[in-house]
């Protein structure tokens, strides 16, 4: 007789064996440059709260508001009765943010990309995608039937070499999706090269810069840093990054939006998003805008962090963005580097095998605009400290 659950345990022990399941730390304060992680305080630098809005007074302010007046949840999806004032709002907010005609926010950028990629692509269509490309890009391709064709990381000659090739085999529908920016390297797509080739050959350029926004182009993203705005046919971001909250989001031509939201299964069958996460959105891209010195201070602080690791002989790999990767090799180094971090007051996590390649394990490191020049010396010691005793310096 069959076990039906057996494989449940069975699956768990050996993630546990291999040292693949994840042990999670509890942060007993708000998110910050600085957190009480499991009860003591840590220097942060595996968050992705770019900006340092996710604990800001006036984003908290802001939800307050909203909850006094439209309540704690909306109470329906958004085609039917959960559409509320401020859900327009932030949308028109978003568009003009972006410089674009219309946007639409989803509940998650996850969202965004499991329900609108199946819908941008059929049969008879191909998805042209980055080999690096962030597991919700892959999700929402395979929940289409069309063909796929993936392009070494980064590299143009190869992208236009599957773009060429699909061209000629007369699909209906060419869609090239990229991320921004790389989480896993903090380096930049091609994206400026990209737009030519998908004018030449009609295909549809789909950018995700969850890691861009709030951080390239002087906080709006990376079409305003390539200054293409206008040239990418749906620019996806999120509100969960750089802006502190939660919440995806879609930038484009109002045929983009008004397509997108009658037919993405996620934005049409889930509930939509309460009035105070809404409200605080909002105030973070007001913040943006009136604070650019937010990102400013957050590259300043990049330069210092990555002087340092260069100073000290670490290997930082292709990082063009606040994500500095500190390349370690192996994997089992790499884990026992992050251990020695966290007793000398640093928080920041070892990416392994498989979510990089065997050799390639590494401490990946995330800026804050937060932080000060003395967190980032305390880190950056932290870093001489385990360097020096794993011998990596
Ligand atoms: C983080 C991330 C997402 C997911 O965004 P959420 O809004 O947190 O669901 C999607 N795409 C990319 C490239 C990301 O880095």
């Amino acid at each position: 007789m069959r076990n039906a659950t057996d494989f449940l345990r069975k699956e768990y022990e050996q993630m546990v064996k291999d040292e693949l399941d994840w042990r999670i730390k509890v942060l007993n304060s708000p998110t910050g440059p600085r957190a009480v992680v499991d009860g003591e305080e840590k220097i942060i630098l595996c968050s992705n709260n770019y900006l340092d809005l996710g604990n800001d007074r006036r984003l908290k302010e802001a939800a307050k508001k909203a909850v006094d007046l439209y309540g704690a949840g909306s109470g329906s999806v958004r085609p039917i009765a959960g559409t509320m004032t401020i859900h327009r709002e932030l949308e028109k907010k978003i568009a003009l943010f972006k410089g674009r005609e219309d946007a639409l926010y989803y509940q998650t950028g996850f969202a965004v990309n499991s329900g609108l990629i199946p819908q941008l692509v059929d049969q008879g269509d191909i998805v042209i995608s980055d080999e690096l490309n962030h597991g919700s890009i892959i999700d929402g391709i395979r929940l289409s039937k069309a063909d796929r064709s993936v392009y070494r990381h980064g590299s143009v000659y190869d992208f236009e070499d599957k773009i060429r090739e699909a061209d000629k085999k007369g699909y209906r529908r060419i869609l090239v999706i990229t991320d921004g920016v790389f989480s896993m390297d903090g380096d930049i797509a091609p994206v400026k090269e990209m737009v030519k080739l998908t004018g030449k050959y009609g295909a549809m350029l789909y950018v995700d810069d969850a890691h861009g926004e709030g951080v390239l182009g002087k906080g709006k993203g990376i079409g305003a840093h390539f200054n293409i705005e206008k040239q990418i046919d749906v620019e996806v971001g999120t509100f969960s990054k750089a802006f502190g909250v939660v919440g995806g989001l879609i930038a484009g031509s109002s045929d983009l939006i008004k397509f997108a939201y009658n037919k993405s299964r996620t934005w049409l069958l889930s509930g939509s998003a309460p009035p105070p996460t809404i409200a605080s959105c909002m105030e973070a891209l007001n913040i943006i805008e009136k604070e650019p010195e937010r990102v400013d201070k957050l590259w300043k602080n990049r330069e210092q962090f990555m002087k340092g690791m260069r100073d000290l002989g670490f290997d930082t790999g292709n990082s063009q963005t606040p994500i500095i990767p500190v390349m370690i090799g192996d994997s089992g180094k790499a884990k026992e580097f992050s251990e020695i971090l966290y007793k000398n007051g640093v928080f920041a996590l070892p990416i392994v095998y498989p979510m990089v390649a065997k050799d390639k394990a590494r401490i990946r490191t995330i800026m804050n605009a937060g932080h000060t020049e003395t967190d980032l010396i305390e880190a950056i010691n932290a870093f001489e400290k385990a360097g020096k005793q794993l011998n990596i310096i």
